[in-house]
């Protein structure tokens, strides 16, 4: 990927947590490296294929007009976003915010955090079958929808689905969305627990009812095996509920791990749950 860079873009500003910080204001100086496909700019001499380094400095400048913040990590998180919302053409964003002034006893040459965010795609299973489901769904989907760090691209169709794990209950709606993500992996699960316990998810039985589950089916096409997270979700190829719907929106995309398209891994189980 081609990059964009801007070195020690020099600016005032009023972020610290102490109050002669927010009062007085220092120096800051902002270093960005934009990530961006600049062939065809390049190629045909077009800076409409490309991002304007003037915008994005002036957009620095003037979010540091705008805000002040206790913490530099949140000004650094907060310019990331604004410049991978306002800008398409970037799918990844480095940021560092250097503050040579800040209140530190010791002499020191310089302090700064340094993030690298990018938008990323995530696929998401849904199932409800407590209270009223459809109205459950449509407003969590809502939720994540209004979250700035996520953005629903796709909605597949709602099926309903025959309870699985043996335990007496209503049947499910399922469904899968594909979301557009800056929130890395283990921040999305977080988010997405959240927005379960708003709705009032139980988990007491195993297998049980549930007013809202949300599963983290595929990031990227990346594998994690963690104690809190295992992507692509383990149990995706077993479930129909998930595998149709998943095939309805992302078809083409290849299972990490199966290295087959997930049309083909759909089509090779029948329909077990869906009525
Ligand atoms: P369940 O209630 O069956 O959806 O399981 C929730 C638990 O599974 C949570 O405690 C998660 O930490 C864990 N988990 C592991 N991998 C995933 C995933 N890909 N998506 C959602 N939860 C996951």
């Amino acid at each position: 990927m081609d990059e964009i860079r801007i070195k020690a873009l020099k600016l005032y500003g009023y972020h610290g947590v102490f109050e002669f910080e927010k009062e007085e204001g220092q120096n800051f100086y902002v270093n960005a490296t934009l990530k961006l496909d600049t062939q065809m700019a390049g190629l045909k001499d077009d800076l409409t294929r490309s991002v304007s380094y003037a915008d994005v400095c002036c957009d620095i400048e003037q979010h540091f007009k705008d805000n002040i913040y206790n913490l530099i990590e949140t000004a650094a998180e907060n310019v990331a976003i604004m410049i991978l919302d306002k800008y398409k053409l970037i799918s990844e964003v480095m940021i560092e915010i250097c503050k040579p002034e800040a209140p530190v006893t010791q002499e020191v040459e310089n302090l700064s955090v340094c993030i690298t965010r990018a938008r990323h795609t995530a696929y998401i299973a849904y199932g409800s079958n407590m209270g009223d489901s459809m109205a459950t769904i449509e407003s969590a989907l809502a939720d994540i929808d209004a979250d700035r760090c996520c953005t629903i691209t796709k909605k597949s169709k709602v099926v309903v689905s025959s309870p699985y794990g043996g335990v007496e209950q209503d049947d499910f709606y399922n469904g899968v969305i594909e979301l557009s993500t800056y929130y890395e992996p283990k921040n999305l699960l977080m988010f997405l627990q959240e927005i379960e316990k708003k709705y009032g998810r139980t988990r007491e039985i195993h297998w049980g009812p549930r007013t809202l589950d949300l599963d983290i089916i595929m990031y990227d096409d990346l594998i994690i095996n963690s104690e809190k997270l295992n992507v692509p979700h383990p149990d995706m190829l077993e479930r129909d509920f998930v595998m149709k719907p998943l095939a309805e929106i992302a078809g083409y995309r290849l299972h990490p791990i199966e290295k087959k398209t997930i049309e083909k891994l759909a089509s090779k189980i029948g329909s077990q749950y869906i009525k």
